[in-house]
Formats: C-alpha cells, sequence, structure tokens
C-alpha cells in the first residue's frame, strides 16, 4: 500500500447468497485494523448481517422517503436494519433498470444527507474504452455526482468499475485502472480540498491473486469486489492485501 489514506474493500454480492453463507462469512472474516471491510448483502439479509468484524451496506436504495413506490427500499429503511453504506450506480442497474448520471447523483446527495457512506460507481462500457473516450465519459459520470454532492465530498467512495472488466474475468491491467483513477483524483481536486482523502476503488475481476498489484497504485485505495466476495477464503486474502 502506498497511500496514506485508508482503504476499504467491499464485497458485492449481488443477489447471491443465502443465511447459511452468511453466518460463515460472520464467523469466519477476522477483524481487520488498518482497513474498512465491507459487505454489501442483498437488502432482506442486513440486519442479520450486522454485528460482525466488518460493516455493512446495500447495493441500493431509492431516492424517495417513502411512498408508492412498489419494490422500492428507503435509506431510512436500510439505516433501520444497520445498514451504513449503500453502492449506487453499479452498471448492472444503470443498464437494466436505466438510471441515468442525473438519478444517480441524486442518490448519492440523500444517501450522503442520511448519513450514510454512498459507494458511487462509474465507468465505461467497451466500445467507450475503444473508442479512446473514457476520460470524457467517465468525466460526465462524475460531473454529475460531484454537482449534487460537493458539500460531504470526503464522505464520499468512488468505484471505478470498468464494464468490460465486471464479471468476465478480465481485469484492467494496474496501468490501465491507475490511469483512470489519477484522472477522477483530478478531477475531485477540482471540487474539493479534501480530494486527496476521498477513496477511490476499483472493480472488475478482482480476485486474491491480482489485488496486490492493483493496490499498489497511487491511486488505487481498496476494492469493489463481485464474484471474489462470495467465497470467504479469496475476500480475506484480498483483504489482507489492503
Ligand atoms: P466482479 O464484480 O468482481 O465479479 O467483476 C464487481 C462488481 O460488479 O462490483
Amino acid at each position: 500500500m502506498q497511500n496514506s489514506k485508508r482503504m476499504m474493500v467491499a464485497g458485492n454480492w449481488k443477489m447471491n447468497g443465502n443465511l447459511e453463507m452468511l453466518s460463515h462469512f460472520k464467523s469466519s472474516l477476522p477483524v481487520f485494523e488498518n482497513i474498512d471491510v465491507v459487505l454489501c448483502v442483498p437488502s432482506v439479509y442486513i440486519k442479520e448481517a450486522v454485528g460482525a468484524n466488518f460493516s455493512v451496506g446495500a447495493q441500493d436504495c431509492s431516492e424517495h422517503e417513502s411512498g408508492a413506490y412498489t419494490g422500492d427500499i428507503s435509506l431510512s429503511m436500510l439505516a433501520e436494519l444497520g445498514a451504513e453504506h449503500v453502492i449506487i450506480g453499479h452498471s448492472e442497474r444503470r443498464q437494466a433498470y436505466s438510471e441515468t448520471n442525473e438519478r444517480v447523483a441524486i442518490k448519492a446527495e440523500k444517501a450522503l444527507e442520511n448519513g450514510f457512506v454512498p459507494i458511487v460507481c462509474v465507468g465505461e462500457p467497451l466500445e467507450v474504452r475503444e473508442s479512446g473516450n473514457v476520460f470524457e465519459f467517465v468525466g460526465e459520470q462524475l460531473a454529475a455526482i460531484l454537482n449534487r454532492c460537493k458539500q460531504q465530498l470526503d464522505k464520499l467512495v468512488i468505484a471505478y468499475e470498468p464494464i468490460w472488466a465486471i464479471g468476465t474475468g478480465k481485469t484492467a491491467s494496474p496501468e490501465q485502472a491507475q490511469e483512470v483513477h489519477a484522472f477522477i483524483r483530478s478531477e475531485l481536486k477540482k471540487s474539493s480540498e479534501l480530494y486527496s482523502q476521498i477513496s477511490i476503488l476499483y472493480g472488475g475481476s478482482v480476485t486474491d491473486v491480482n489485488a496486490a498489484e492493483l493496490f499498489a497504485q497511487h491511486d488505487i485505495d481498496g476494492a469493489l469486489v463481485g464474484g471474489a466476495s462470495l467465497k470467504v477464503d479469496s475476500f480475506k486474502i484480498i483483504c489482507e492485501h489492503a
């Protein structure tokens, strides 16, 4: 680890897992003193997940406080269950539920207002990378977030997740990831003096094998881990590398 700031490893179980698996994680994951370990489980498991050696997060939230939004879950409900973090704007939600940059930014703003640590995802699809417009694309996603979250930027966590690397086994090389992380850091610098304290996680096929070299990059402050967060041994090794 080359950074002086605190590292974070956040697991994103997506729509996986069950109570038995959760109980195994609760009894197997040790305390990690120097990093923040967060497990973002399906919302129905949040209450059960609280109380172990990791913080608990949700994978999405509603931007509304209450009302006729069938199937949605509000931030105050998530807080009641014990969640402290919430993933916002994951590419799977941006794609499958048409979440726009603006809606993602509103959710991040509401999460901050409700005392959550939002883990806000940005990242480009393959065609954008191939056409050489990564900074433009990620810059636009980021601008919407910064516009709404300026006041509490130090509480925000950004996750750079190139879509072509998610669940594909095709991790961005440490250099590719570092290049975008450095760009994100330079954009944050324009909005906040606390830019150097904002954690920027990398996500996309992070494993116990490639985590160390990703974490060695100057602007990579941890990881958002999907598939490898479903196996306690792999997840533990990733945390040990942070
Ligand atoms: P992956 O998923 O680690 O399985 O690529 C990461 C994510 O979607 O957050």
